[in-house]
């Protein structure tokens, strides 16, 4: 594999570059956002099998170097009396427990992580149109320049060109809840350092985690009808707050007093995926993170499974004799695992199935669980893996 053209350069697209150039593979980065100042935007999560896959490239250390850990989840109900407490993940080990950091934090240490190793990530480059051919691909920019290469690798989110490109019929599809978040140091919440809350309200549920610094972090998820460009664009905070603070004093008002006190910036996004079942790839593109299987946010595993992405896709074609047998094993590892997720993920945003965990606290098992810890460890050939598993 000669050359790599690398559209996007967010999680999926950062990681994907780390990962290629330890694989030993040319790769490139084309940025639609001119420069790597990134709005900070919502809070995520990264889970253990994230942070896993980070550890895999050598990244961990980027990475928490921001955001702080989080080693228990509390469930609570709507009247705020505790329903369990659990571990989260790998909580005794530091290089993998679960992390609450700003989706641009993330972003930003991925690319500084990138740019440390030499990576090119040309920013400003906004994709309008790829053309695919026998000998290589070429991708054109909305600026008149061009860029060739052997692969191209779409890792450009839920509104992918790359997508249209490969499947013009997809198209993203609201899941039913608007996904508010917003930051205060002014609530006073209690309960365990390194913790999680989540709020089983009646019909909004709530979530909150303080940093150290005293920070709590929090969202709701809010059913109804998805919010039109303008009003995701344009709603104040004032205007947002004063909507969500009456509904949760009637379903969950112990979340009440967190959003009421929240006079910074409050951001709202439309919960939305990608069906499953679409296509991924076409001749000498593919399509990866979000572009390819974006989930609404309620299982809080989208960054988490680009990560993994990353990593397979790199170890696929390190360890593959030819690309077409690369791709075809790096499908056949991640579609069934990712799509159970945007499955799970967007029946919870719908209201069809209630998040549950065991009392022991495990979480629900996922397709690929059981090799994961194999199928990403950087030395095992990954070809030889996914043939076991066939046998
Ligand atoms: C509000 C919200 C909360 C979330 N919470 C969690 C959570 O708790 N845990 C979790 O794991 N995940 C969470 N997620 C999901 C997670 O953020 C995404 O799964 C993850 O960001 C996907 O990364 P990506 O690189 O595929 O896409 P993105 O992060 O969207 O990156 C795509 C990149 O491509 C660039 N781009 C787009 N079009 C072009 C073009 N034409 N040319 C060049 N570049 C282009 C964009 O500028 C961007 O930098 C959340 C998502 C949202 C929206």
């Amino acid at each position: 594999m000669a050359r790599i053209l690398v559209i996007g350069g967010g999680i999926a697209g950062t990681a994907t570059a780390v990962a290629l150039r330890k694989a030993g593979i040319e790769v490139a980065v084309y940025e639609a956002h001119p420069d790597s100042a990134e709005d900070i935007g919502a809070f995520l999560t990264l889970a253990s099998n994230g942070m896993r896959a980070l550890a895999q490239l050598d990244a961990s250390a980027a990475v928490t170097a921001v955001g702080f850990p989080l080693v228990s989840m509390r469930v609570v109900d709507h009247a705020g009396a505790e329903l369990a407490h659990v571990p989260l993940g790998e909580a005794d080990d530091p290089q993998l427990q679960y992390r609450c950091l700003r989706r641009g934090e993330l972003n930003a240490a991925l690319q500084a992580e990138a740019a440390r190793r030499g990576i090119g990530i040309v920013h400003g480059a906004r994709l309008s149109s790829v053309e695919d051919g026998p000998d290589g691909v070429t991708a054109h920019f909305a600026d008149g320049s061009t860029a060739a290469g052997d692969l191209l690798v779409g890792a450009d989110g839920l509104s992918s060109t790359v997508r249209r490109a490969i499947s013009p019929a997809t198209q993203p599809r609201y899941t039913g809840q608007r996904v508010f978040y917003g930051y205060t140091r002014a609530a006073s919440v209690s309960g365990p350092d390194a913790c999680i809350t989540m709020v089983r309200g009646r019909t909004v549920p709530f979530g909150c985690a303080v940093s150290p610094g005293g920070e709590a972090h929090w969202f709701a998820r809010v059913p109804g009808v998805p919010l039109s460009a303008a009003e995701l664009a344009q709603g104040s905070a004032a205007g947002r707050r004063d909507l969500l603070v009456p509904l949760l004093r009637e379903d969950a008002p112990v979340a009440a007093d967190v959003v009421a006190s929240t006079t910074d910036d409050i951001l709202v996004t439309n919960a939305t995926e990608i069906p499953p079942g679409s296509p991924w790839r076409a001749s000498r593109t593919l399509l990866i993170g979000d572009a390819a299987h974006a989930a609404s946010p309620a299982t809080g595993q989208g960054a988490s499974m680009a990560l993994e992405d990353a990593v397979v896709l790199a170890k696929s074609l390190r360890d593959a004799p030819d690309t077409e047998t690369a791709l075809s094993c790096y499908e056949s590892l991640r579609r069934p695992r990712t799509e159970h997720n945007t499955t799970v993920s967007g029946n919870i945003s719908r209201g069809t199935h209630t998040p549950s965990r065991p009392a022991g606290g495990a979480p629900p098992s996922r397709p690929g669980d059981d090799d994961l810890s194999r199928i990403l460890e950087w030395d095992s050939d990954i070809v030889a893996t996914r043939q076991a598993q066939e046998r």
